[in-house]
């Protein structure tokens, strides 16, 4: 056990460390959130990828908004000896922290959520002191996946389809707007990224649960995608994580036809566009969100993960309701950044977005903030001078 003073180190769009005192604090400030939308009736609830972005809020909203058991899944490292943890660590340990001082039951399973080990290391954990799952939560990002049934390891990419792309970008590091043009995906960057970010992993939990006898009656289960707007059309849904996307919603079709004699359902969620690790890594996305923030906070209807979240739930996926779903069956809590009003404030800005006009025509500098605040960085209250305690366990 060592204390530190800890910095950020930020590379681009990664933060080589990250802060455990901030990002206990940022959990605290989503269970507060979570708990202002009270609901009971969950049930168990499994949620994988539950350590940042919306599996930690799916998670935190489940819990202490509407009193599920919790088990989760992640990939993340504790800190050891001197070298801090990562982020998702540190939110964990909190979670749990807070979860125990309140009798809530949670456990979380820290392994490759891809391994068939790792499956089989949920379904014993249910089997012995959960019981049946009534929700089930597929929130993860990931650049790589190992695939169980043949070991070949595939990478995940960012790239337009058909044609290169050229677009105007922020680079995160010099914070200038460049120009830059991302090359077309070969069909094996397509084949990879689907393989990755689709659903088949999805489909490999469902299933697993299923041949446990894990689902409850009524099992619903619910993943995570998004649409957007023209300017991030190309990289985003006609681009190769587009193709995964679609991918998911064909699997959320096939899990909902394999969950109907249990009277269950799979769905997918359109959510918002927010920073997270996942998103800050996406050419030309911060750039979209600086705009979107600013044009979301001056209408007052800018929400963060765990608004999202607790909207989904309280709106959807909440005992006794019944989800909205659009034409293509999804639900979409990305409603207010489609507006139209919203979309064309963005369209009329992003031609004369420059480097000079990022914090006046957009809001990057709340993109950047928020970026840091994901690694426990510049959040309210903490002082980043005193040495803080780097292991934190997942108690
Ligand atoms: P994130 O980077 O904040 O979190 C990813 C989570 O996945 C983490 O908990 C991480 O530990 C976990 N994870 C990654 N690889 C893993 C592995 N091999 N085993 C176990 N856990 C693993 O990501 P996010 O932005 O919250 O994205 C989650 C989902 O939401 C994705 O499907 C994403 O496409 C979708 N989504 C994101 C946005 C956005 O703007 N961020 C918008 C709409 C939809």
């Amino acid at each position: 056990m060592a204390k530190v003073v800890i910095n950020p180190r930020i590379r681009g769009f990664i933060c080589l460390t990250s802060h455990p005192e901030g990002c206990a604090a940022n959990v605290r400030r989503q269970v507060a959130l979570a708990k202002k939308a009270p609901g009971s009736g969950l049930g168990t609830v499994l949620v994988i990828g539950s350590s940042a972005g919306y599996g930690l809020a799916s998670l935190i909203t489940t819990v202490f908004g509407f009193g599920a058991k919790a088990i989760s899944v992640c990939f993340e490292r504790p800190g050891a000896g001197e070298k801090p943890g990562s982020a998702g660590w540190y939110n964990l340990a909190e979670v749990h922290r807070l979860a125990k001082a309140e009798g809530c039951q949670l456990e979380t399973i820290n392994a490759d959520a891809y391994a068939t080990a790792t499956k089989q290391q949920v379904v014993a954990a249910l089997k012995a002191r959960f019981g049946k799952v009534d929700l089930v939560v597929y929130s993860l990002a990931s650049p790589k996946r190992s695939d169980p049934t043949t070991g070949t390891t595939y990478s995940s990419t960012l790239k337009p389809i058909g044609r290169p792309y050229t677009s105007a970008s922020v680079n995160l590091d010099t914070d200038q707007i460049v120009q830059i043009t991302l090359p077309a995906a070969s069909d094996a960057d397509i084949a990879s990224t689907v393989k990755v970010m689709g659903g088949e992993d999805w489909g490999y939990w469902i299933q697993a649960l299923q041949d446990a006898d894990l689902l409850a009656p009524g099992c619903r289960t619910v993943a995570y995608s998004y649409i957007g707007p023209q300017v991030t059309h190309a990289i985003y849904t006609a681009g190769t994580i587009g193709r995964a996307k679609a991918d998911l919603e064909r699997t959320a079709a096939v899990l909902t036809t394999r969950l109907a004699p249990l009277g269950g359902h799979a769905y997918v969620s359109v959510n918002k566009a927010l920073v997270t690790q996942a998103s800050s890594a996406i050419p030309v996305v911060p750039l979209y969100i600086s705009l979107l923030y600013k044009v979301m906070k001056e209408r007052g209807t800018h929400e963060g993960t765990i608004e999202q979240m607790v909207r989904l739930f309280t709106g959807h996926l909440a005992p006794g309701r019944t989800p909205v779903l659009d034409a293509e069956g999804r639900i979409r809590v990305d409603d207010w950044e489609m507006d139209a009003g919203v979309q064309a404030e963005i369209a009329a800005l992003w031609p004369q977005i420059t480097s000079a006009t990022l914090d006046t025509l957009g809001d990057y500098a709340g993109f950047k903030r928020e970026f840091r605040q994901l690694f426990g960085f510049e959040v309210p209250g903490i002082d980043y001078l005193v040495p803080v305690e780097v292991e934190a366990p997942l108690v």
